[in-house]
């Protein structure tokens, strides 16, 4: 059985283009709007003779910030039961919000394996890779910088999901 990782996290961080990147083809919409990704998506990888089914989550509506939580927190819900692991995603150039903290509470009572990562980080130096430091404020453990849109982060990425499984 391939392993089933579920990319989580509030709209807009860049769970799309972390699954499209991970899947090396474009399978899912992004956009700047939040809330395209209406459907779930499943891509299969292969990293390193391992293969791997990765889940794009969204399918989150307008609404305000109670409703916003709300749907997030269905996403998360869904993951939790269907897969293996879980792929957590914040956005670092936007720092630690509301939504972020209230999925971090929601997985560590899950109790399912959760990788933590700080996406954005376009550019090695250290001011950028600070940013990712206050999301170990989330008590999730290590925090894996990403930038799903340069492809950077990814070796790391998947021996952080691969050392979960
Ligand atoms: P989703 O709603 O979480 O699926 O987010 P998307 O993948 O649709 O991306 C939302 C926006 O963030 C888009 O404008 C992306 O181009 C942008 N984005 C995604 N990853 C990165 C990244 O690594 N760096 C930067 N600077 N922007 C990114
Ligand atoms: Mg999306």
């Amino acid at each position: 059985m391939k392993p089933l990782v579920a990319i989580v996290g509030r709209p807009n961080v860049g769970k799309s283009t972390l699954f499209n990147r991970l899947a090396g083809r474009r399978l899912a919409l992004v956009q700047d709007e939040p809330g395209v990704t209406r459907d779930r998506h499943y891509a299969d990888a292969e990293w390193e003779g391992r293969k791997f089914t990765f889940i794009d989550t969204g399918g989150f509506v307008p609404g305000d910030e109670d409703q916003l939580l709300q749907q997030v927190r269905e996403q998360a819900q869904l993951a939790v039961d269907e897969c293996d692991v879980i792929v957590f995603v914040t956005d670092a150039r936007a720092g630690l919000t509301a939504a972020d903290e209230a999925v971090a509470n929601f997985l560590r009572k899950s109790g399912k394996p959760v990788v933590l990562a700080a996406n954005k980080l376009d550019t090695t130096t250290g001011q950028m890779l600070a940013l990712a430091g206050e999301f170990y404020r989330l008590g999730l453990g290590d925090v894996q910088a990403l930038s799903a849109e340069h492809g950077l982060g990814m070796q790391e990425l998947f021996d952080a999901v691969t050392a979960k499984l």
